[in-house]
């Protein structure tokens, strides 16, 4: 038995989601044609209160397709350091939209109302025009830390003040909702687009969808596109997120619950300097001078259990559906009988 806590991406389709993929009706959907993807727009703009949603292939490009969307080049992106649109989307910014980034120092990978004011240049030719915020709920390198409804409202005002657009990145925002018992509406209400994955904690094995008004959702769609991501007969792959939806979310409680177990383990170790408050499904712990990070990933996977070192003092476990209550147990014995 493998426990593969690396990623909530490492998930495998369950046989009843296999089958609903298997079932499904499909057509040409750079047509417009295909009715499953359809479905899983409108089921999910529904759920957000939005007009209208994109089915693509990845986070990534949800996500890249939204700042090409709302920026021209040389506007500026206001986002923390620890942003996945900045740190891991490949330069996608400069690249795709070539806008510069001014990065905020958050707490956890979240920022402040107060941050983003100081954050927007002045109207003054030498600067780049501040145009968008991007929030990340939950944070990924924050471990998994989630917002405070009432700060983002308070961003939305400065955005409102300062015409600036606002995007949530909320690969993980299936997360947040369950363990704050918020809803999507209230998400919906706030922001101008959104993009939420379903190939993360929902056990898909690939998908992500943008939301936002018709008009931009039109544009988003010319602009995926523009970037390869205009899939054919994918209603295949969309069944599998109608599937998601309607059976993944609430159960996103029980990988909370382990992740906390698991953590509550781990922070009884001497060679453990501290572990990151846990909120939702990740844990990061830090450890100190006894035991480097890929050591103790590496002695760990002696044992069939993965991590990963994301810093040279630091690791991540991401617990998702395909975490069986037995691989909990058997984690925290081999965490209680290493050193
Ligand atoms: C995983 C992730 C994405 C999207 O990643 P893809 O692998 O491209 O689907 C975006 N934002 C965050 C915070 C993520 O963790």
């Amino acid at each position: 038995m493998t426990v593969d806590f690396r990623s909530d991406t490492m998930t495998r389709p369950t046989p009843e989601m296999l089958d609903a993929m298997m079932k499904a009706r499909v057509g040409d959907d750079v047509f417009g044609e295909d009715p499953t993807i359809n479905e899983l727009e409108s089921l999910t703009a529904g759920m957000f209160g939005m007009e209208a949603a994109l089915y693509c292939p990845s986070g990534t490009m949800t996500n890249q397709i939204a700042i090409k969307c709302h920026t021209q080049p040389a506007d500026e992106v206001i986002c923390d350091e620890s942003s996945h649109v900045y740190q891991y989307e490949g330069g996608g910014i400069a690249f795709n939209s070539g806008a510069s980034v001014k990065l905020l120092h958050g707490d956890r990978g979240r920022i402040t109302a107060q941050q983003v004011k100081e954050a927007i240049n002045p109207d003054d030719p030498h600067r780049a025009s501040s145009r968008l915020v991007c929030l990340e709920n939950t944070s990924n390198r924050g471990g998994g830390s989630c917002y405070d409804f009432s700060e983002i409202k308070k961003i939305k005002q400065v955005c409102i003040d300062d015409n600036l657009s606002f995007h949530l990145d909320g690969a993980r925002l299936w997360n947040a909702l369950v363990e704050k018992k918020e809803t999507p509406k209230q998400y919906g209400e706030i922001f101008d687009s959104i993009s939420v994955c379903l190939s993360k904690s929902l056990g898909c094995p690939v998908g992500s969808l943008l939301l936002g008004k018709k008009d931009f959702i039109k544009k988003a769609r010319r602009v995926r596109k523009v970037f390869g991501g205009g899939m054919r007969q994918a209603g295949f792959l969309a069944a599998a997120g109608i599937y998601a939806l309607q059976n993944n979310i609430e159960r996103l409680k029980e990988d909370h619950a382990n992740a906390r177990r698991i953590a509550t383990a781990i922070a009884n170790k001497t060679y453990v300097k501290q572990v990151l408050p846990v909120e939702t499904n990740i844990i990061i712990f830090e450890l100190n001078d006894t035991i480097p990070a890929p050591a103790w990933v590496a002695a760990f996977k002696e044992k069939n259990i993965l991590g990963y070192a994301i810093a040279p003092n630091r690791v991540r476990l991401v617990v998702h559906l395909d975490i069986s209550n037995e691989m909990v147990i058997k984690t925290i014995q081999e965490i209680e009988n290493f050193k």
